[in-house]
């Protein structure tokens, strides 16, 4: 796919309507994780640089098609303009004479904030005319959100259909990164896979075992490819209704030759709580009033074996119940291993998805990793190799 970026067009007077997700946590009026908003810091100088006047577009929280106050984007002003070096205006709409009068008095090295896009009913309808509203603000439209590129709105799907269209920074390295990683990847790959449940992964799981050369599978979701080989897993987190696909997805793995990993020994406790009391057992002898909330050491030596003879690492999902200590061992020491790694220059490692993010930092890995995807459902539809249609859309798609 090939798609044309802020090099390619030019920017010079030009009003660029930039779509960016700053959907970052807020409490008490201020960004607590200005993650997403350093992220797209980039772009806006880029256009700045190049002359032009970037007007950001952009969701937060889910109003739903209608005003809701508390999910205002005009708090987001001091943070953004601290991210930026640049003054931040706000118009209260995303479109009609409110903006458009926002617009005309925009002075140059200025940025425009415009208002909520969900509090129209017709941005998650793709609704043709908010784009239109939309599209009648500026001259160019840049795509930030790579995050948001696997829904068709009208800000990120029927808007770049109006007018010249491009990638911005933030969606050109993360198509980059993971274009690299699965696209023509360096190999052996490997795919650790991890999280609660097998059912919200389906999809990846099926179409990893046909591109990559060994799967691990860890997390709650390892408990039902257990259960499906006939192993008991007392009271662990397991879909029993889904272990006939488990065992599709083994046979299918059988077929391409992709080698699967599951865990040889594991951690189990009888709470789920921090602390609680824990012993490391066979992955086999999981205690009937038991449930397994992380993968043992052997397996974690396993890991790190596939890992050194490996080439690229993609990353979805934890171990295990990383968010209570001791359950993050496996996770930690997994991520530690893949972080020294690709710090030696040995393997190409890129991980996505809420949990998994927060997890490598917490293992301080994350900043060795070669890319951290910000997004979590696109980052994920991305690797089930379905079609983005934001991204779609930028490659005339
Ligand atoms: P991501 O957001 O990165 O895609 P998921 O949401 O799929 O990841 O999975 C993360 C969740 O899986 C975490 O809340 C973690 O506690 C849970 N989890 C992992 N292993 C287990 C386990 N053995 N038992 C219960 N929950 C688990
Ligand atoms: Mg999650």
């Amino acid at each position: 796919m090939t798609w044309k970026t802020l090099d390619d067009l030019d920017l010079s007077g030009k009003h660029v309507l930039v779509r960016v997700d700053i959907n970052v946590p807020v409490e008490g009026g201020k960004v607590t994780d200005d993650t997403r908003i350093r992220r797209i810091a980039p772009t806006v100088a880029d256009i700045l640089q190049a002359g032009g006047t970037p007007i950001l577009l952009a969701h937060f929280g889910r109003p739903k098609g209608k005003v809701v106050p508390e999910m205002s984007l005009r708090p987001l002003v001091p943070a953004l303009e601290t991210a930026f070096g640049a003054p931040v205006t706000f118009c209260a709409d995303c479109r009609g004479p409110a903006a458009q009068a926002a617009v005309d008095s925009l002075a140059q090295g200025t940025v425009l904030l415009l208002e909520n896009t969900r509090f129209h009913p017709g941005e998650e309808q793709n609704d043709p005319e908010l784009a239109a509203g939309m599209a009648a603000l500026g001259d160019i439209y840049c795509n930030d959100a790579f995050s948001a590129a696997h829904r068709a709105h009208a800000s990120t799907e029927a808007l770049a259909r109006l007018m010249p269209a491009c990638a911005g920074r933030l969606m050109q390295a993360e198509l980059e990164a993971l274009e690299s990683a699965l696209g023509k990847p360096q190999r052996p790959v490997v795919a650790v896979v991890g999280g609660a449940k097998v059912s919200t992964k389906l999809e990846l799981l099926g179409n990893l075992v046909a591109k990559v050369d060994h799967l691990v599978i860890g997390g709650g979701m390892a408990n039902t490819f257990l259960a499906a080989q006939g192993i008991s897993v007392g009271k662990s987190l397991c879909e029993h209704d889904m272990t006939g696909t488990a065992s599709e997805i083994l046979t299918k793995a059988a077929a391409t030759g992709c080698a699967i990993l599951l865990p040889v020994d594991v951690v189990v406790a009888r709470e789920f709580k921090a602390g609680a009391a824990n012993e490391t057992v066979p992955a086999d002898a999981c205690p009937e009033d038991a449930m397994i909330l992380d993968a043992g050491p052997q397996t974690v030596a396993q890991i790190s074996k596939v890992l050194e003879g490996a080439k690229t690492l993609i990353w979805n999902g934890p171990m295990g119940a990383f968010e209570i200590e001791p359950f993050d061992a496996a996770t930690n020491a997994a991520a530690r291993k893949a972080a020294d790694l690709t710090r030696a220059g040995s393997l190409i490692s890129v991980a996505g998805g809420g949990d998994t993010v927060a997890a490598l930092n917490k293992a301080g890995a994350a900043v060795d990793f070669t890319y951290i995807s910000t997004a979590g459902g696109a980052f994920l539809e991305w690797m089930e190799g379905k079609a983005l249609p934001g991204v779609a859309v930028l490659s005339g798609g």
